[in-house]
């Protein structure tokens, strides 16, 4: 397929600000860049973190793209607590993580509330990365598809297609996060080309084509290259590997000599 693959790291809520350059700067001298120019990674540390990450990644011309966890969907407000995309904008991210399945579970968001911070980023000029999957009942169910295509399309109600060329969809079964039990490689690559069908009659083949899809639950070194041997999964999510900076960097050049 030719295509680049993309390896994001999801930090969560971990590392201050301080633990998250001693991170950056271990998986940095564990990288050489021509590994990293057959690759994009991404990392989506706290936001407490992100303007730390955000200077070493500039003074030491680390090819890394600056990502965050989530964000509000408007720009200013009454929103205690909150941050929003423009604030995101202005700090260098590049990527925002919207869906998380642990922000629709623990924080009640909706796929409403998604559409609208989806639309926020795409705004903001930054590029959403949309995540989506099935319960374990769901998939016991064999309701997978329609779970993945009913959150496609509610995250995707009226936004306009043309600002959807970057997007990247997120295939994270819920029951694989966190659990040390990743998807079986067919099984992924069956949900992501699933993926591409709806994103197809949504958006047009050509689109479709286009946006990134990601497998993530339980990545780890050992079975990344397979994963990302698949025709529609063009990266990997990573969660808890991303905290090692060994492990991550072993994810990251498993992908970019399978991409
Ligand atoms: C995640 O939460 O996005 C994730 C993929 O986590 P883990 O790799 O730890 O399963």
């Amino acid at each position: 397929m030719g295509r680049k693959l993309l390896v994001s790291g999801n930090w969560k809520m971990n590392y201050t600000h301080l633990e998250a350059i001693t991170a950056l700067q271990a998986l940095d001298v564990r990288l050489n860049r021509s590994l990293l120019a057959k690759v994009d990674v991404s990392i989506h540390p706290p936001f407490t973190a992100l303007r730390s990450v955000q200077t070493v990644v500039e003074a030491d011309d680390i090819p890394v793209m600056l990502g965050a966890q989530n964000c509000h969907f408007e720009d200013k407000g009454a929103y205690t607590g909150e941050v929003s995309p423009s604030m995101l904008a202005k700090l260098g991210v590049q990527l925002v993580i919207v869906g998380h399945s642990e922000r629709r579970t623990y924080f009640h968001e909706t796929d409403d509330d998604i559409s609208r911070k989806l639309s926020a980023v795409l705004r903001n000029k930054m590029i959403p990365m949309l995540c989506v999957g099935e319960s374990l009942a769901e998939r016991e169910e064999g309701a997978t598809e329609a779970k993945l295509e009913s959150q496609l399309r509610g995250a995707l109600a009226g936004i306009d297609r043309k600002s959807l060329s970057d997007l990247v969809v997120a295939y994270e079964p819920i029951w694989a996060i966190g659990t040390g039990r990743a998807a079986y490689p067919d099984d992924a690559e069956a949900a992501c080309r699933h993926l591409r069908s709806v994103l197809s009659q949504l958006l047009g083949s050509e689109l479709a084509e286009q946006i990134r899809l990601l497998y993530g639950g339980s990545v780890d070194p050992d079975n990344t290259a397979e994963l990302v041997s698949n025709e529609d999964v063009d990266g990997v999510l990573v969660g808890g590997a991303s905290l090692d900076p060994e492990k991550f960097a072993a994810i990251i050049k498993q992908a970019a000599s399978t991409g």
